[in-house]
């Protein structure tokens, strides 16, 4: 980053960046909802399929309030925590423990995008872009819930076990 770049080139790269990371999430979520033993957690995956199709269809509401053409840039970060989630699970056989690692792995996806949505949040109100801001909150409001739907079942599944 150099100091002559402006808060809305910034914002534009992240657009990009995350455009291209929601798509890479629509590749993943099928596998995983097909390689999830729980039917709730392969729901979960299925349900957050549908709402990322939503928030790709928002990002590029978003590109036109900027009077741009939807574009992806790769982005090694996602890349890089999907490319290790299916690393991760590869070799697990007891299926209580595949489901296990693809919750962290999914978190771990939610967790990056809570980040980029809230930074790019800031950034959009900062530059004047307010419905801009309300399109990607919508979308933050999906992550949350999405995060928080893991948590409740990875802690459904301890219990599960220790019961
Ligand atoms: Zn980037
Ligand atoms: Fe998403
Ligand atoms: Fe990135
Ligand atoms: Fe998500």
């Amino acid at each position: 980053m150099t100091a002559t770049k402006s808060l809305e080139d910034l914002f534009v790269h992240l657009l990009k960046d995350v455009y291209y990371a929601e798509k890479q999430i629509l590749k993943a979520l099928p596998k995983m909802a097909k390689k999830a033993d729980s039917d709730q957690l392969r729901q979960a995956f299925e349900h957050h399929l549908k709402e990322t199709e939503g928030q790709v269809q928002r990002l590029e509401q978003v590109f036109e309030l900027c009077g741009l053409k939807p574009a992806g840039k790769t982005c090694p970060g996602i890349k890089g925590i999907i490319e290790e989630g299916q690393e991760s699970i590869k070799d697990a056989k007891d299926p209580d423990v595949l489901d296990a690692g693809m919750i962290a792995d999914a978190q771990a996806v939610e967790h990056y995008e809570i980040a980029r949505y809230g930074t790019m949040i800031a950034w959009a109100n900062q530059l004047g872009m307010t419905d801009a801001a309300h399109l990607l909150q919508e979308t933050l409001d999906q992550e949350y819930n999405a995060d928080r739907l893991l948590t409740e079942l990875a802690e459904g599944q301890l219990n599960r076990q220790a019961a």
